[in-house]
């Protein structure tokens, strides 16, 4: 059976089709600037990819595109369900769902709490099943990963009803990322999850920590939105609650302006005046841009920083591991961040961090200190195994869905 994993934006898509078990994957793509007249899609296919201008086009068309594509492979029929990542899911979902009435409606009364996602997240899901009637379509969630934090690490010092009354806690996000790291350490190691005490770093465009102990999340750095915590290409991550009060008063900034400033014009883009890409930014430090040279020093304290703050959920540190697009290829970022985490027994093996990079996974500490590992992250398989997960009874720690709930939700096809 396939699994068609989605995950829809505001105006665009990417999706991959592949089997749960092996990972094997027979299609993925990209839509993007969907709705305008660039509106393009990028097919990949055993390693070939092909390109097609499709102007204006809707989520409805990309997905007549798709089932064209399955049809001319041989593989409509054997597409068993389509999962769907859905960015937040509040205190309602630590376990991914399978899709009716009442899973939409829970995820609408999240969109207070992702404005921009969780609205795409549902015109994609509402599309799909237009598209794919009869098909089981799943959501898992960015947030449910670290639905597992404690109090002490998800209450906010604010007034207590700002909680009760309005969710004011922290969420994290990239779950799906930092548990599949987490496994894929574990693997690593040849040690069982359930013994493991793991910081994972999930550093892409957006950045993220996790404490991983025993497979659970126990602390996280980003909060109530993907804005807290590290810094990022353009995201600020932490910085003083007062700002936007000082910048109103002194600037005339208002509301909008700041929040927007803090997610667009900030991170490394705001600090290099440049770019908020690591790869430029690291080539333009080297040609002596200061302002690039600035940025991946300050990413680099706060990431290291923020490391060691991390490790204090746990009861012991077994583990770092790296991944996102910065974690995998990045050994510059990796071996300065490193070299600053010698109090918790970090070393850099310099020629084991050198080679792992473009895929290469690998440990990258010095015999005897602790491990630091470069795990290739993949959303899209994670995201297929858990709705594989939900929808086959048997397996462990499954949910138990009866037939008729099944067919229900299905049409009778599951
Ligand atoms: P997203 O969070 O959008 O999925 P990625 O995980 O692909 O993004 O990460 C993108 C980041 O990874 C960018 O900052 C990019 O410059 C960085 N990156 C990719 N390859 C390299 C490389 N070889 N060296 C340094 N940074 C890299």
């Amino acid at each position: 059976m396939w699994t068609l994993v989605l995950n829809c934006g505001s105006s665009s898509v990417k999706f991959a089709l592949l089997q749960a078990e092996s990972g094997e994957t027979a299609l993925s793509g990209l839509a993007e600037r969907l709705g305008s007249p660039e509106a393009r899609l990028v097919l990949s296919q055993a390693g070939q990819k092909t390109e097609s201008a499709h102007p204006d086009a809707s989520y409805a068309e990309v997905f007549a595109l798709l089932l064209a594509e399955l049809e001319q492979l041989g593989l409509r029929e054997q597409v068993g369900v389509v999962a769907h990542r859905v960015v937040h899911g509040g205190e309602k979902f630590s376990a991914p769902a399978l899709i009716g009435p009442d899973v939409l409606e829970s995820i609408r009364a999240c969109i207070p709490l992702a404005p921009l996602h969780n609205p795409a997240n549902l015109a994609g899901i509402e599309a799909a099943q237009a598209s794919f009637p009869g098909l089981p379509q799943v959501a898992v969630f960015d947030t449910a990963f670290h639905q597992t934090l404690p109090p002490v690490a998800y209450r906010y010092a604010v007034p207590k009803e700002w909680y009760t009354e309005h969710g004011v806690r922290r969420y994290g996000f990239h779950g799906t990322s930092h548990a599949y790291v987490a496994q894929e350490a574990a693997r690593m190691l040849n040690r069982p999850l359930a013994e493991l005490h793991l910081v994972t770093a999930h550093l892409g465009n957006g950045c993220s920590l996790a404490a991983v102990s025993g497979g659970k999340s126990l602390d996280t750095s980003m909060g109530l939105t993907p804005l807290e915590g590290l810094v990022m290409g353009t995201r600020s991550g932490d910085v003083d609650p007062n700002l936007h009060d000082y910048l109103a008063r002194q600037a005339g900034l208002s509301l909008e302006v700041v929040t927007d400033a803090l997610n667009r014009r900030s991170g490394l883009t705001g600090l290099s005046g440049l770019s908020g890409d690591m790869r430029q930014l690291e080539e333009a430090a080297v040609q002596g841009h200061a302002g690039a040279t600035l940025a991946v020093e300050v990413f680099v304290y706060r990431l290291a920083k923020s490391i060691a703050a991390m490790s204090v959920a746990l009861p012991g540190l077994d583990a770092l591991v790296f991944t996102g697009g910065i974690g995998e290829n990045s050994a510059g970022v990796r071996a300065k961040v490193l070299n600053r985490l010698g109090l918790l027994g970090f070393a850099l093996d310099e020629a084991a961090n050198d080679a792992a990079v473009r895929g290469v996974a690998g440990q990258i500490g010095r015999p005897g200190s602790t491990p630091a590992l470069v795990v290739g992250t993949n959303e899209e398989l994670m995201i297929a195994r858990e709705a594989a997960r939900l929808l086959t009874p048997e397996r462990p720690g499954s949910q138990q869905l009866g037939s008729n709930t099944l067919r229900a939700v299905t049409g009778g096809l599951a």
